[in-house]
């Protein structure tokens, strides 16, 4: 409760209190009078009507405070102007009743047309007051049963009213002087009687509930003693309006009262009361009560109650048949939004459980099934397909095409594993499946999807080729899906390092291996600080003199446990872990400072370049150039000599790439292309970056492809290049017959084990100080 409200609460009873104690006494006095007017013939008939005026007064004065509330709704505060209204003719009414009571010089019971009059008007205002109150949300059935439960009231009460008041209307006419005043009280009572059963079914909007009990119960009682006047005939200077017109007046004073208390606070919400069910069957046995009671003594009694019994019974039955249509309706209208819940409850269940792009069960959905396969016990296979390359599709042509590249593979999957097993897309280009078949249709199966796979897809404007990697797990006792998928996740792993486009099943020395990549580079980050690591250079020689006119830096590491650790592992543990930084801005400046040493020392004979790898990770670091540029300064070489190799991957998954290559070069260094021909071999690389020197790789000149393909790419290669004017290196030199085709080939420059491995700085030294030195080892 509000301060306000019980501020106002307060205030209220200090000022009101007295105007209903008036009222309330008044009431009490006229009780008083009629009891002793009834006992003892009475004198003074004209000081019994007095009060009447005064309590009607007040009636109204209560209502008109209720009007000035402006807190209430405007329905409500209409409702009282009506009933202050209707109090106004209620004190006309009261004196024009007095008047035909007292006003001639014989006390007389008879009711002038004028008070009927303003009666009737008094009356017929509260009941269009009520009746314009605001009725509940109701649908047409329920205002039919509403229409039946009424007229079942209103004929149980009027057959109540004629049993035990109206049927001795004779007496009434002789006693008011007309059959007017009877009539108006049936019809009085009839409509009040159909306000309030319209109030109490239909509702009264925000009305306050208790003020609206009082005025029906006030209305009833006052009735209820208006119609008394028969047994007052024997005392004209008595009439049941000295009781019934105070009793009305304070009703209403009350409900006014009470709906100040109650505020602008809103009824409760009205509960669907179980009386409302059962007045059908309270008014048939009621009326069929009456009509036992009459029995054959009143013919024309026994009919009217027969005629009421037998209205009611029909209107029950009525009533009862449109109760069951409607439950029939609302069973249909149940069963239809049960339908749609479950349909509804089903999309939920097929959103949570399924990729939108693909419609392909998702990682939840996959988990679920996995987790059912293990329960039931039979050994199954998990696959784990990771598309290679995808990345580069997503990057190049957009994620339009990466999404419909995903689709139609899906589709693809789902249709060669049909109903072998399950299907799902982990998220990316990661997909999975269930397969219940043994290991050797799951290999047939799983060369089936590589090959499904590798068939280009067409999607519009772009023909792709893909390929994916595949590890293959089993299930075992114990297992959870979650450690199945990691040792397929392992497999696959596997099989995307050995070049992808392959399947792998897991094998636990895969496992092995990981773990050991992890100490290796933990040991790693100690490796430097250690003094773990150092640098051999390799002779880059002139293939028409042998002489050695350059040297490539290649980095070492001398394990404490493992001994020397091939770059071709720790280079890349150091990419991952971030090392790799610091690694390499070591070697630069181990490089630098003995290129300027060696500069300082022999000049001419110098070696005029030293190569210098950088990995993509360190190009991709925008402090890269300007630490260059600190190293270049503080060694003070000469930083034309300086050769950075980076690789064509490196070059391209780089954003920074081209513009701090570009950056690199105005700073002195050259820039030499690495590898070339293992990655994308774009020769339009050539055009967009700044190139300076291209080391052919040496797959072309000594591996397994040298004297076919390779022969005619390193050839062609040659030409091309001089053209641009980028000079070339041609690397893995390991025969003199090599070393010969490369020549006649039109190359210049090579490196490779014919002319030296990867040595010492001492013995590099000595190599090319060595004057016309040709070949070694
Ligand atoms: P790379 O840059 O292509 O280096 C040339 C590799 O070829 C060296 O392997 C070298 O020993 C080897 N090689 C030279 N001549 C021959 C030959 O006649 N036949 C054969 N089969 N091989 C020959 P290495 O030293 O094991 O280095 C492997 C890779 O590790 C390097 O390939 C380079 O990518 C990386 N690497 C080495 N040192 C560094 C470094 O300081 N920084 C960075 N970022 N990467 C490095
Ligand atoms: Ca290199
Ligand atoms: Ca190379």
């Amino acid at each position: 409760m509000t301060d306000e409200v019980v501020r106002r609460r307060v205030g209220f009873r200090r000022s009101w209190d007295w105007p209903l104690f008036a009222t309330a006494a008044l009431v009490a006095f006229n009780v008083v009078w009629l009891a002793v007017g009834l006992a003892v013939p009475w004198g003074h008939p004209v000081v019994g009507w007095l009060p009447l005026p005064v309590t009607a007064l007040l009636a109204g004065y209560a209502c008109w405070q209720v009007t000035r509330q402006s807190a209430l709704d405007a329905g409500t505060r209409r409702f009282w102007r009506q009933l202050r209204g209707a109090c106004g003719l209620f004190i006309a009414g009261t004196i024009a009743n007095t008047v035909d009571a007292v006003g001639s010089r014989v006390p007389s019971q008879r009711v002038g047309p004028v008070t009927l009059t303003l009666y009737l008007l008094m009356v017929g205002v509260v009941m269009w007051a009520l009746l314009r109150l605001p009725s509940w949300q109701r649908s047409r059935s329920d205002w039919i049963r509403f229409g039946l439960d009424a007229c079942m009231v209103l004929i149980t009460v009027a057959a109540i009213v004629w049993h035990f008041s109206l049927r001795d209307h004779q007496q009434w006419v002789t006693q008011t002087g007309s059959a007017w005043a009877m009539l108006s009280l049936a019809v009085v009572g009839f409509l009040s009687m159909a306000s309030f059963v319209k109030v109490a079914f239909a509702g009264a909007g925000r009305l306050d509930r208790r003020s609206l009990h009082i005025l029906a119960v006030g209305s009833a009682i006052s009735a209820a003693f208006g119609s008394l006047s028969p047994f007052l005939v024997s005392r004209p200077y008595l009439s049941s309006s000295l009781i019934a017109v105070p009793v009305a007046a304070l009703s209403i004073h009350l409900a006014a009262v009470r709906q100040l208390r109650a505020g602008a606070s809103m009824p409760a919400p009205r509960r669907r009361s179980r009386r409302v069910s059962t007045i059908p069957y309270l008014s048939v046995a009621a009326t069929d009560g009456l009509l036992l009671a009459t029995g054959s003594v009143d013919p024309t009694e026994t009919a009217i109650m027969e005629v009421a019994a037998v209205t009611l019974t029909f209107l029950v039955i009525v009533r009862q048949i449109i109760a069951l249509r409607d439950n029939h309706q609302l069973l249909a209208t149940v069963d239809a939004q049960l339908a749609d819940l479950r349909r509804y409850q089903e999309q939920l269940e097929y959103q949570a459980t399924h990729d939108s792009l693909t419609t392909a069960g998702n990682r939840a959905l996959l988990e679920q099934h996995v987790e059912q396969l293990l329960a039931d016990g039979q050994p199954f296979h998990l696959v784990l397909l990771d598309v290679d390359d995808f990345k580069t599709v997503n990057d190049r042509l957009g994620h339009g095409v990466g999404d419909a590249l995903l689709t139609l593979l899906s589709t693809r999957l789902t249709t060669i594993v049909g109903d072998l097993g399950m299907v799902a897309r982990l998220g990316g280009d990661e997909f999975a499946a269930a397969l219940r078949t043994d290991a050797t249709s799951v290999e047939v199966l799983v060369d089936d999807i590589l090959a499904a796979i590798r068939e280009p897809a067409d999607l519009g404007p772009h023909t792709l080729k893909t390929a994916t990697s595949i590890g293959i797990a089993t299930s075992w006792v114990g297992d959870t899906p979650k450690e199945l998928l990691r040792r397929a996740d392992v497999a696959m792993y596997t099989a995307k390092a050995a070049g992808g486009d392959r399947r792998h099943w897991f094998d636990p020395a895969m496992d092995r291996a990981a773990d050991e990549n992890a100490r290796l580079s933990a040991d790693l980050r100690n490796a430097l600080p250690t003094g773990q690591i150092f640098a051999l250079y390799q002779p880059i020689v002139d293939l028409a003199t042998g002489e050695t006119i350059g040297g490539e830096v290649l980095m070492r590491w001398r394990h404490p446990d493992r001994g020397l650790v091939p770059p071709d592992v720790f280079i890349p543990l150091a990419e991952q872990n971030g090392c790799i930084t610091e690694l390499g801005y070591w070697v630069l400046q181990q490089s630098c400072q003995q290129a300027a040493d060696w500069q300082r020392r022999y000049r001419d004979r110098a070696p005029s370049k030293i190569s210098v790898n950088v990995s993509a990770r360190q190009l991709a670091d925008r402090h890269f150039v300007d630490n260059v540029e600190t190293i270049l300064r503080e060694t003070d070489v000469d930083a034309s000599q300086l050769v950075l190799e980076v690789t064509e991957t490196a070059v391209l998954t780089t954003d920074l790439a081209a513009e701090q290559l570009g950056r690199l070069k105005q700073l002195g260094p050259r820039i030499a292309l690495d590898d070339f021909g293992t990655g994308h071999s774009s020769l339009s690389l050539l055009l967009t970056c700044p190139v300076d020197v291209l080391k052919v790789d040496k797959s072309f000149v000594s591996g397994a492809a040298a004297d076919g393909a390779g022969a005619i790419i390193t050839k062609n290669l040659a030409g091309f290049i001089t053209d641009f004017g980028i000079e070339a290196v041609a690397e893995g030199v390991e025969t003199t017959a090599q070393a010969d085709r490369l020549r006649q080939a039109g190359y210049r420059l090579a490196q490779g084990f014919l002319y030296g491995r990867p040595m010492p700085a001492a013995d590099f030294e000595e190599l090319f100080t060595r004057v016309g030195a040709h070949t070694s080892t």
